[in-house]
């Protein structure tokens, strides 16, 4: 058996602020009902703190898991807004998406905070899933790895490449969020490449059985070439989980 064929594909939705009561019931039912015979990748749907009790209540037992978009790093104190990793565990979520480029560029998160809050849902055992990726001026520039490298740095040099074995990565270029515009497959798998060979410098092991999502602008159409890339292991994906049908379309190419 290869290396790569021991990585399961991964498929996470990102709800980011979307969402209600009945809309969620209706999304979370459809999802459930075309990822039920699905048992060749895993799933997973990443929603709004206030909608984690629903989510833990309808899919329970269904091979679709759930998760956060975000944790604050400290367990308890007067921090007006914020949600502790106990919080998230209350309610089951198995992931957690840690410094997405929206809470980096709206919310003035860093590296620094960003790298303390995945160690922080590894902690509390969950599976972070670490957002990276250059913005449109920096691959003009020529500084996508240098970009990319630094935020995968911001992890390995406090935590140590061993925290990346409970870690998925998502690489997610800033001017394909969110625009319509997918990375190709050639491109993404050679950001995807780069990370894996970073890691593997540190430790060839982990590195191999490490999860890369790709993020922006994936669907249904163009989801089957970029799972098809050796180091894209998955997705990321934001405006088309909010479909039933086109999210389980993609999971149905993860498959
Ligand atoms: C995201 O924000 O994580 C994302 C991938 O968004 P979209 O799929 O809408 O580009």
């Amino acid at each position: 058996m290869s290396k790569k064929s021991i990585r399961r594909k991964l498929v996470v939705g990102n709800w980011k602020m979307h969402g209600g009561i009945v809309w969620n019931k209706a999304l979370l039912e459809g999802l459930t009902a075309g990822v039920r015979e699905l048992r060749g990748a895993d799933y997973a749907v990443c929603v709004p703190y206030p909608y984690l009790f629903q989510a833990q209540a309808i899919l329970q037992g269904t091979n679709l898991a759930w998760g956060a978009q975000n944790l604050c790093a400290i367990e308890k104190g007067a921090l007006t807004g914020e949600v502790a990793p106990h919080m998230l565990t209350d309610f089951g979520c198995t992931y957690v998406i840690i410094g997405h480029s929206e809470r980096r560029h709206l919310f003035h998160e860093t590296d620094d905070s960003a790298a303390v809050r995945f160690y922080a849902a590894i902690k509390a055992g969950m599976t972070p899933i670490f957002c990276i990726g250059e913005s449109a001026d920096e691959r003009e520039s020529d500084w996508t790895e240098f970009v990319v490298g630094r935020q995968l740095d911001s992890v390995l040099r406090r935590y140590g490449v061993q925290a990346l074995t409970n870690a998925v990565l998502a690489y997610e270029p800033l001017w394909a969020i969110g625009t319509g515009n997918t990375a190709t497959p050639e491109q993404a798998q050679e950001v995807h490449a780069f990370i894996r060979n970073r890691v593997a410098k540190c430790d060839s092991e982990v590195a191999a059985g490490l999860r890369i999502l790709y993020g922006g602008s994936a669907k249904a159409a163009n989801a089957a070439q970029l799972f098809a890339m050796p180091d894209v292991d998955g997705g990321l994906i934001g405006g088309a989980s909010l479909e039933a049908n086109e999210f389980v379309a993609i999971c149905r190419a993860a498959n």
